[in-house]
């Protein structure tokens, strides 16, 4: 392994330690000139109590804007949910430099560079876990974390050193830790499909909602105004 990265809780956007990854994004700046095309930074708080881990930056969500789950319809989610709960400050307008803050919370991902279909490979999962690990080891104030899908659940409990087997995954999953609670899940809202022919599709909440209400009034200071939480949810 090539060890010409710098060692942080972020990568550099250069960061050269998975090949593959790096071809991809040679390939993308030739064909998408106008995008970040590099390894994407966690955003959020710097010590933040609740950690979101993503699997790995979309090609034209995150890639495009260089900061995680911006840009895309993943984040489109993500982020009115973190405002739901009073996560976040200022409106998310789908671009880095949209002045959206986020509070107690930050994004990261298991993966920061965009693989090909969205798919990393075991080793390119293994050799980022060292951004992730210094992400997790370096926060004092961490209480929680929401794995975003099976890869970034294992990448957790892999820096961890629990056992699969023990806390696996599935959506809206709950695993306390030692000190440390780690939901498990993967929507965060879904489409609810239209009953009648004629109806509008409707958003409902989803298993993220639901568990981030869990979090919310387990360890979330913050106190939701009256009515801001859809029906449903605890
Ligand atoms: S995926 Fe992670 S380790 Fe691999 S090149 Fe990108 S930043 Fe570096």
């Amino acid at each position: 392994m090539r060890t010409d990265a710098p060692i942080g809780r972020d990568p550099a956007p250069d960061c050269s330690l998975c090949p593959r990854l790096v071809g991809f994004r040679d390939r993308n700046r030739q064909l998408f000139p106008s995008y970040f095309n590099g390894a994407v930074a966690g955003f959020g708080d710097e010590a933040p109590w609740l950690l979101i881990v993503g699997l790995a930056p979309g090609l034209h969500g995150a890639n495009r804007t260089g900061r995680p789950f911006t840009g895309d319809y993943a984040g489109d989610l993500l982020y009115e949910t973190l405002n739901m709960f009073g996560l976040s400050r200022g409106t998310y307008a789908k671009e880095a430099d949209d002045g959206l803050s986020l509070v107690g919370c930050r994004i990261s991902n298991a993966v920061h560079c965009v693989p090909p279909e969205n798919k990393p490979t075991p080793a390119e999962a293994n050799t980022c876990r060292i951004y992730l690990d210094h992400e997790i080891r370096s926060n004092p104030n961490l209480k929680a974390m929401i794995a975003l899908g099976t890869i970034a659940h294992n990448a957790v409990l892999s820096i961890l050193g629990i056992r699969k087997a023990s806390h696996p995954f599935g959506h809206g999953r709950v695993h306390p830790l030692p000190g440390l609670p780690t939901l498990s899940l993967l929507p965060l809202q879904h489409q609810h499909p239209p009953s009648h022919a004629g109806d509008v599709p409707r958003r409902v909440p989803y298993g993220g909602d639901v568990q981030a209400g869990k979090v919310r009034q387990g360890l979330c200071p913050w106190t939701p105004p009256e009515g801001s939480i859809p029906p449903g949810l605890p």
